[in-house]
C-alpha cells in the first residue's frame, strides 16, 4: 500500500511542479513514506533521516522535509522533538493535502502537523489528480483501516477504521492504468476481503473490474480469513482474469495464540477455508504470514503452527519474530525470550523454503503463463510472472511489455523461474 500511496504522492507533487531527482544533494524537498508495521522499520526512518541531515549540513539552503506515511501518524508531534530536521508530519490519510502544506510552509517555515484520519475525503481528493502509473503490474487501494484490531497490530490505530472506496472510482482509476499500459491489477486494502460500499462486494467489484477488456488479471491483498463468503470464495471457481494466488494471513496455527491474538478465529476454521478454495479451483495455491514468538507460545503452540504448514503446504510466505508496537495491548504482555524466538524463526523460515523450492521445482519442464513486465538489464531476457505470482525470468527481446506468453521452465533458484517461449 506504500508503493500505492507514494506513486500518488508523486501525482500530487507533480501538479506543483515538483518533479523526482536522482541525485540526493539536488532535492530541494524530501518525503519519506513509512512503515510502522515493525520496530525495525520505524527505526530505519530516524537513522535515515540523520544520513540526510548529514548531507546538507553545510549547505546554505535546507531542503523542506517531509515525514509521512504510519510512523507519521502514530508518532505525531514527537516526530519534531526526535529531528529537529523534520518540516512536516502527514500521516496516511492526509498526505492528499501535501501540495496545500508544502506551499504554506514555504510562505510562512513553521512546522506542519496534519494527522487527519478522514479517509474519504482523500480519495475524493485525490480524483482530481490522474494515477500517472504505467507499469504493466500495478497496484490501487480499493479499501483501508481495519475493525479487528489483533492484539498486536498497529494498523487499526496508524489507518483507522475500515472504509471501502467508490466501486465507480476505482473501476475509473483502473481503467485509465489500463489505458496506460497496465495489464495486471493487484487491489489493496488491510482488509481487502471485507470490502463493501453500497452494496457492492469484494466479489461483485472483482467482476465488474474484469470487465474492463485490455485489462488481463486481477488479484487482491491482503484478506482476513473471516471476511469470505461463498460468493467470493466461488469467483475462484469461474472468474478467468483472477488468478489462482491468495495470500491468506494465518499468524500462529495455534488455537490459544490465535485467541491471544484477538484473531477471532481457530486453525480448524482456517483448515476449512483452505479446503473451500482448493474446491473451487484445485490449482490454487496459498501465502501466509506468521508471527513467531508471541507471548505465551510454547513449544507445543509452535510444533502446531509446522503442522498447519505441513497440512496446507504454502507456496511462500513472510515470518517474522514478533516485534512490540507501542500503544497495542500485547506490548505489556510478558515477552518470551528472544534465543528461543530466534530458534524457532530459523526452523519455520528453513521449513517455508523447502516447500517454496518443491513449488518452483514442481513447475519445470511445465508451461505456464507468464505476463512480462519489462526487459532485463541483460537486454536479451524478459522478466514477467506466472499466475501463482512467481517471477520467471524468459530469455528472448522480442516481446512487448505486457505480452501473455506460453513458457516452458527448464530450471529454478530459491526465488526464480527460468524458461523459453514455447513457440
Ligand atoms: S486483521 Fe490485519 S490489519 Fe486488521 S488488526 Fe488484524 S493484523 Fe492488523
Amino acid at each position: 500500500m506504500n508503493e500505492y500511496d507514494s506513486n500518488r504522492i508523486s501525482d500530487l507533487m507533480a501538479s506543483i511542479e515538483y518533479k523526482k531527482v536522482n541525485e540526493v544533494e539536488s532535492a530541494d524537498c524530501f518525503i519519506f513514506n513509512t512503515c510502522h508495521i515493525r520496530e525495525k522499520a520505524t527505526q530505519k526512518v530516524y537513522s535515515d533521516i540523520g544520513k540526510i541531515k548529514k548531507i546538507f549540513k553545510d549547505k546554505k539552503q535546507k531542503p523542506i522535509f517531509v515525514l509521512a506515511g504510519c510512523v507519521a501518524q502514530a508518532e505525531s508531534s514527537m516526530v519534531f522533538e526526535k529531528s529537529d530536521f523534520v518540516d512536516i508530519v502527514v500521516g496516511p490519510q492526509a498526505y492528499h493535502k501535501l501540495p496545500s502544506l508544502i506551499k504554506n510552509y514555504n510562505s510562512n517555515n513553521n512546522k506542519i502537523l496534519n494527522t487527519d484520519l478522514d479517509v474519504s475525503n482523500k480519495f475524493d481528493s485525490l480524483e482530481n489528480y490522474k494515477n500517472l502509473t504505467s507499469k504493466v503490474s500495478s497496484f490501487i487501494t480499493i479499501q483501508e483501516g481495519c475493525d479487528k484490531f489483533c492484539k498486536f497490530c498497529v494498523v487499526p490505530y496508524t489507518r483507522g477504521p475500515e472504509f471501502s472506496r467508490d466501486p465507480e472510482q476505482i473501476v475509473n482509476e483502473i481503467s485509465n492504468l489500463v489505458n496506460n499500459g497496465t495489464r495486471e491489477i493487484t487491489l489493496l486494502g488491510q482488509n481487502v476481503s471485507g470490502y463493501n460500499n453500497k452494496g457492492i462486494n469484494l466479489a461483485k467489484l472483482i467482476n465488474q473490474i474484469a470487465t474492463i477488456k485490455s485489462l488481463k488479471r486481477i488479484r487482491f491483498t491482503t484478506s482476513h480469513p473471516n471476511d469470505f463468503d461463498e460468493e467470493l470464495i466461488g469467483l475462484f471457481n469461474y472468474q478467468e482474469k483472477l488468478m489462482p494466488q491468495l495470500h491468506l494471513p494465518v499468524q500462529s496455527g495455534s488455537n490459544k495464540i490465535l485467541n491471544l491474538m484477538n484473531r477471532k478465529h481457530t486453525r480448524e476454521f482456517y483448515l476449512e477455508l483452505i479446503d473451500k478454495f482448493k474446491n473451487a479451483r484445485n490449482d490454487i495455491q496459498f501465502s501466509s504470514d506468521f508471527i513467531i514468538g508471541y507471548p505465551g507460545e510454547t513449544d507445543k503452540d509452535f510444533e502446531e503452527t509446522l503442522d498447519l504448514i505441513d497440512k496446507v503446504k504454502f507456496s511462500n510466505s513472510f515470518s517474522f519474530i514478533y516485534s512490540q508496537r507501542p500503544g497495542t495491548p500485547a506490548v505489556d504482555y510478558i515477552q518470551i525470550s528472544k534465543e528461543i524466538a530466534q530458534n524457532r524463526l530459523e526452523i519455520l523460515q528453513n521449513k517455508l523454503f523447502d516447500l517454496q523450492i518443491k513449488h518452483n521445482e514442481s513447475k519445470i519442464n511445465k508451461e505456464n503463463k507468464v505476463l512480462l513486465e519489462n526487459l532485463t538489464s541483460k537486454g536479451d531476457q524478459f522478466f514477467g510472472r506466472n499466475e501463482y505470482m512467481q517471477p520467471v525470468f524468459v530469455e528472448g527481446s522480442e516481446y512487448v511489455p505486457g505480452d501473455e506468453i506460453n513458457v516452458t521452465i527448464y530450471s529454478c533458484n530459491k526465488n526464480n523461474l527460468f524458461g523459453l517461449a514455447k513457440n
